[in-house]
Parts: structure tokens; C-alpha cells; sequence
């Protein structure tokens, strides 16, 4: 059975994103095809049910570890606090990720929900992950960027550290 990998949705041509564009990536779509992926699409800001197109949204600090601990919170541009949202959404993504038997995401970078590695705060980019990112390492699936495919290349090609994770993720 081919192997499934949630992937957020603007990647693959959605048009979800904030400004009602999408944001996708010939690359990566390559790469999930000559890999044999059926990737499940998200987009967990719409999930949570924010609209589109919608005001950008940033951390008022820190990241989605933060919000997850309950002493983070996000705000739009309007000043609105959307941290319900990211939050919703987090948690429909990785329903989805359960649902599908998804061991593996790909996710675009910098998003306040997706961004495995950068997110933006009110100071600008910073290091931190997504609301939706954090979540679903902290569940044990490992998340990869759009910019990091020769590093999932890699993962894939290592037997030994794809058994010892996905079947970890696969028992919890
Ligand atoms: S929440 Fe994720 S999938 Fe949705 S537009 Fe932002 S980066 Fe793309």
C-alpha cells in the first residue's frame, strides 16, 4: 500500500494561504511522486475556521510550544486573538494524520500553524515551530520543510533511524 505523508495544502496548489494564493512547490511534489507518497492535504488554519482570504496571523512571542502550554497566544493584524484557531486546527490536523496512518508531514516552512523550524513573530522571523508543527512532534511524527527534502531524502535512506521512528509513531 503506498505510504501516505500529511502535507500542508498551499504546497500542493491549494489556494489557502492568508492572501487567497497558494504557495506551491514543483519540487516537492517531484520528490512525493518519485517516492511513491499519497499525500493527505491540510491546512490547519482553515481547519480551525479562519476564513480565506484572512489577516496574517503572528506569535506575540515565543512559538507553538508556547501555545500549546497554554502562555502563548497569536494575534492577527487586526489585533484579533486567533490562538483558538491554531489551536482547533492543530488538532484537526493531526486527527487527519491518525485518520490517513500519515507517519510523516511536510510542511511549509515559516507558517505560524506549519513552519517546522522558523515562524514569525512581532520582531520578525524567528526560530519555533508552528502551532500545528509542535503538535504533531510532539505525537511523534516527524516534520520536514518544503526546504529540507534533501534532509528527508536522507531520513528515508536510513533504514535503521525510518524503522526506529515510524514504528514509534506507528505504536503511539
Ligand atoms: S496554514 Fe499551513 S497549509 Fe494553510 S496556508 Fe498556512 S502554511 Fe499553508
Amino acid at each position: 500500500m503506498p505510504e501516505t505523508i500529511l502535507v500542508s495544502a498551499c504546497l500542493l496548489g491549494f489556494r489557502c494561504r492568508y492572501d487567497g494564493t497558494a504557495k506551491i512547490n514543483l519540487q516537492a511534489l517531484a520528490f512525493l511522486r518519485d517516492h511513491g507518497f499519497t499525500p493527505v492535504p491540510v491546512c490547519p488554519e482553515q481547519l480551525g475556521g479562519l476564513s480565506t482570504p484572512r489577516s496574517p496571523c503572528r506569535f506575540d512571542c515565543g512559538d507553538g510550544t508556547g501555545v500549546l502550554n497554554g502562555n502563548g497566544r497569536l494575534f492577527d493584524d487586526q489585533g484579533q486573538d486567533r490562538t483558538g484557531a491554531f489551536l482547533r486546527g492543530a488538532h484537526a490536523a493531526l486527527a487527519i494524520t491518525r485518520d490517513h496512518g500519515c507517519r510523516l508531514a511536510l510542511m511549509k516552512e515559516r507558517s505560524p500553524s506549519c513552519g517546522p523550524h522558523w515562524v514569525h513573530d512581532r520582531q520578525g522571523i524567528q526560530t519555533g515551530s508552528g502551532v500545528a508543527a509542535t503538535l504533531l512532534k510532539r505525537e511523534g511524527i516527524p516534520v520536514f520543510s518544503e526546504e529540507e527534502l534533501a534532509a528527508l531524502e536522507e531520513f528515508l535512506n536510513n533504514a535503521a533511524l525510518k524503522e526506529k521512528i515510524l514504528v514509534k509513531s506507528k505504536q503511539e
